[in-house]
């Protein structure tokens, strides 16, 4: 029993000592891909579960390892996020995000009234000066003042409530509109709800996958609607991949949708597909 409980340490031991090699690697790579731009943001329509029209778009960020190939963000996100190499990529998005809507809204594309949303991570969100920052990028481009989204999760109040209102309320008298992601999945969420300034709930594609199966899943999309439509907030469903899913949104008046029954985060260059339809 002794040897094998030794054993056990050992192998724990040698899995820890391999998932710090791992990150420690991984982190290399990210500060050259900061370097050799082996960024690129990827864009999913955001769209009216009524009318099927076009209300926007996510941001997603995708990194394409020259050996490796395409990375999950679930992997490299948190492993920016603990080197604070986040700083510098978060702030990348945003310019990137930017100079795409500039790009759209040149050609007349990107129509009055649309958001791109971006995700932005709790230490991007703490930074010292973010709102000031963003505001300036802001200004930098000739954007309509409300064509910019940012998802937040709860992450980002759980120790400063009063200095995360400030920043958002600065950022929002400058146009910028708050969601508030991963909605369900936290454990404080309700509580916050009513003191931050934050226009949409996006309902957690975990709840969503589920939803023509499972009762309970269902009672949960549809008292987090109620509640949403009773606070003044939109609800954006994620992870919509089958019609039956989308049928049981738009009967608890769920107002927009991401997921692949429309389609995933592709490229700018095939975004401009559902831009272009939108258009007509
Ligand atoms: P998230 O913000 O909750 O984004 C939703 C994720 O669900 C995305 O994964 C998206 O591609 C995926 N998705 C969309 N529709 C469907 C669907 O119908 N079915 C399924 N199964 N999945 C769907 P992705 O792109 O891999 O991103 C994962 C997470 O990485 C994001 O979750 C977000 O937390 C983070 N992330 C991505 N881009 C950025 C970024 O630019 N900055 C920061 N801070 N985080 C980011
Ligand atoms: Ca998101
Ligand atoms: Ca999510
Ligand atoms: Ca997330």
């Amino acid at each position: 029993v002794k040897e094998k409980g030794r054993d056990a340490i050992e192998f724990f031991n040698q899995e820890m000592a391999n998932k710090v090699s791992r990150q420690l690697v991984m982190e290399g790579d990210l500060h050259h891909a900061i370097e050799l731009e082996q960024f690129e943001l990827y864009y999913q329509p955001k769209l009216n579960v009524q009318t099927g029209e076009l209300v926007g778009a996510e941001a997603l960020l995708r990194w394409h390892h020259p050996d490796k190939g395409a990375i999950s963000p679930m992997e490299f996100i948190p492993v920016l996020e603990a080197s604070g190499l986040i700083l510098q990529v978060g702030q990348w998005v945003i310019e990137q995000a930017c100079l795409q809507l500039e790009c759209w809204g040149k050609l007349g594309l990107w129509r009055p009234g649309m958001r791109l949303s971006v995700n932005i991570s709790p230490r991007q969100f703490r930074r010292q000066r973010f709102a000031d920052d963003v505001v300036a990028t802001l200004a930098r481009f000739e954007l309509p003042p409300d064509s910019l989204d940012m998802e937040v999760t709860e992450g980002i109040v759980i120790q400063h409530v009063d200095e995360t209102i400030e920043t958002m309320t600065a950022l929002q008298n400058h146009g910028v509109s708050f969601s508030l992601d991963d909605f369900g999945t936290g454990y404080s969420s309700i509580s916050y709800l009513k003191r931050l300034p934050v226009s949409s709930l996006k309902i957690d594609k975990s709840f969503v996958g589920d939803i023509t199966v499972d009762r309970s899943d269902r009672v949960l999309v549809e008292t987090i609607i109620t509640m949403g439509r009773l606070l003044d907030l939109e609800l954006v469903a994620e992870g919509v991949e089958h019609e039956e899913q989308l049928d049981i949104l738009k009967e608890y008046g769920c107002q927009f949708y991401q997921g692949y029954y429309c389609s995933p985060a592709v490229n700018a260059d095939a975004f401009r597909f559902f831009l272009d339809r939108g258009a007509q």
